[in-house]
């Protein structure tokens, strides 16, 4: 069982997310995709060459300075897995399905984000229909970086929106 739980698990974190790492950053490079992206989310991300199962509608959400998305499935745990892989284990516990709705930004404190009040909390909730991810903020700090180093800091928790992309200058 260690196996399978160290398989599920670069599932989650490793593999899955990585081809929603590769669209974030192409979006943040490249505004034309940025926009194509944020206008049909599927098929931008099909242009990437991922597609599939529990992909057919995804809707891309950017955060900015003033506004943060957060992705939930309240009645289960739709997940777009061609860019994200599998969900991880709390995105389908009970608690975070009903919290999520009800005290959004006390889960993210809890995730260790803190939002000012001036910034507008949205969550969205996924369903067989309709799949949400989030395009993070691109962090302060990574002018001039290069499309590798930029893959680097893109987390999966920051594309379901219960994180952001910390500043590489920013301390901790
Ligand atoms: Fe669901």
């Amino acid at each position: 069982s260690d196996a399978i739980d160290a398989m599920v698990q670069a599932y989650e974190q490793d593999i899955g997310p990585m081809n929603g790492t590769r669209v974030v950053v192409r979006a943040w490079l490249d505004v034309s995709y940025k926009e194509r992206l944020l206008e049909n989310g599927s098929k931008a991300i099909d242009e990437m060459g991922f597609g599939g199962a529990e992909g057919s509608e995804i809707v891309v959400l950017e955060n900015t300075a003033m506004v943060h998305n957060m992705v939930v499935c309240t009645l289960c745990s739709c997940y777009p897995w061609p860019v994200l892989g599998l969900p991880p284990a709390w995105y389908k516990a009970a608690a975070y399905r009903s919290r999520a709705v009800i005290e959004p930004r006390s889960v993210l404190r809890e995730f260790g984000l803190e939002l000012p009040d001036s910034v507008e909390v949205l969550v969205w909730d996924s369903s067989a229909d309709v799949r949400y991810t989030v395009l993070p903020e691109r962090p302060e700090g990574t002018d001039g970086w290069s499309e590798s180093q930029l893959l680097e800091i893109v987390t999966r928790d920051s594309m379901i929106g219960v994180a952001k992309v910390k500043s590489p200058t920013a301390d901790g």
